[in-house]
């Protein structure tokens, strides 16, 4: 093992102000630059939505903390802080993350979301039930950490059969008419699992996500399809004429192989950061004979023991 690691009670958990929030929410970074004309109308709820009107949106949705709500939330987080060190885990070295209320209209009424090092969450939340916010947080927390330490998320990938690249996929250099949705929980990095087809023959895929139709008003959320892009050898997404990717539908001949190396923990499976933050959950907060795949749930723990830091370094 090789990441750095911390605990999370030394990480500085930052509640922003509204107006910190306005300035985190605005930073042009790679989710904001790589978002698709699909991405924009479908969080702005118009069409031929920008950029511009995208950023303004959110910085309106950003809103204060409540005493009480920060109270909750650092209550929360020294639970889950109780939960690694029963489980003798450690994190990879972070030092700050902070925490953004919004009404999350801004990303079609999402729970929470991340972007660099900030959780942004959903007002809402604070009225559920206390175990819900925390698994929230916990699910949230792993975008975090996977986002802090590249070894860290190559050997989280790993346990799902994934393999996580430092080369970034520009998506938005393919054809636009095939709607990609982004996710601000998930980089550009690429990262593949191979699968075999229905004659055993292994393909490359990178998971992604696509919107079924073209954006008609509603959530975006009802649009999302997962997908999978084919790759050539040196990690180019294939395409047709017209540069419109290879796709194949995650329920079609590769899905047996999938769900072999993937597990079925959870029914989020729309990419392997999202699989893996489920898993990630279950790990820190779940019981593992609930489970399906409890080998998943082993592995990440056993992937996060302090003890075997301290065998391998
Ligand atoms: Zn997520």
């Amino acid at each position: 093992m090789k990441w750095e690691t911390t605990e999370l009670s030394l990480v500085n958990f930052n509640f922003s102000s509204k107006e910190e929030g306005k300035y985190l929410i605005s930073l042009q970074d790679t989710f904001i630059n790589n978002l698709s004309p699909f991405d924009l109308e479908a969080r702005c709820n118009f069409k031929d939505a920008t950029k511009y009107d995208y950023l303004l949106f959110c910085r309106n949705n950003v809103l204060n903390w409540t005493d009480e709500n920060i109270i909750l939330i650092d209550g929360l987080l020294k639970e889950i802080d109780g939960e690694f060190k029963q489980r003798g885990m450690v994190i990879p070295f972070i030092d700050n993350i902070n925490l953004v209320k919004t009404t999350s209209k801004e990303e079609g009424g999402a729970m929470g979301y991340t972007r660099g090092n900030t959780i942004y969450v959903a007002d809402y939340i604070m009225y559920k039930p206390k175990v819900k916010i925390k698994e929230i947080l916990t699910h949230e927390l792993f975008h975090i950490l996977t986002r802090s330490s590249f070894p860290f998320k190559q050997e989280m990938y790993s346990i799902i059969r994934f393999t996580a690249l430092d080369k970034i996929i520009d998506l938005t250099t393919m054809n636009q008419r095939c709607r990609f949705v982004s996710n601000p929980d998930v980089s550009n990095s690429c990262s593949y699992i191979e699968l075999k087809d229905w004659d055993g023959k292994e393909h490359r895929l990178l998971m992604t996500t696509l919107a079924r139709s073209n954006y008609h008003g509603g959530s975006l959320f009802k649009y999302i399809q997962p997908y999978f892009l084919e790759l050539d050898s040196e990690h180019n997404i294939m395409t047709y004429g017209d540069n419109l990717p290879v796709r194949k539908s995650i329920y079609g001949e590769y899905y047996k192989d999938f769900i072999m190396k993937v597990g079925q923990n959870t029914g989020y499976m729309v990419n392997p950061e999202e699989i893996l933050a489920e898993n990630f959950r279950i790990a820190i907060l779940g019981e593992i004979d609930e489970v399906p795949n409890p080998e998943i749930i082993n592995n990440i723990r056993n992937g996060m023991t302090k003890d075997n830091f301290k065998k391998e370094n």
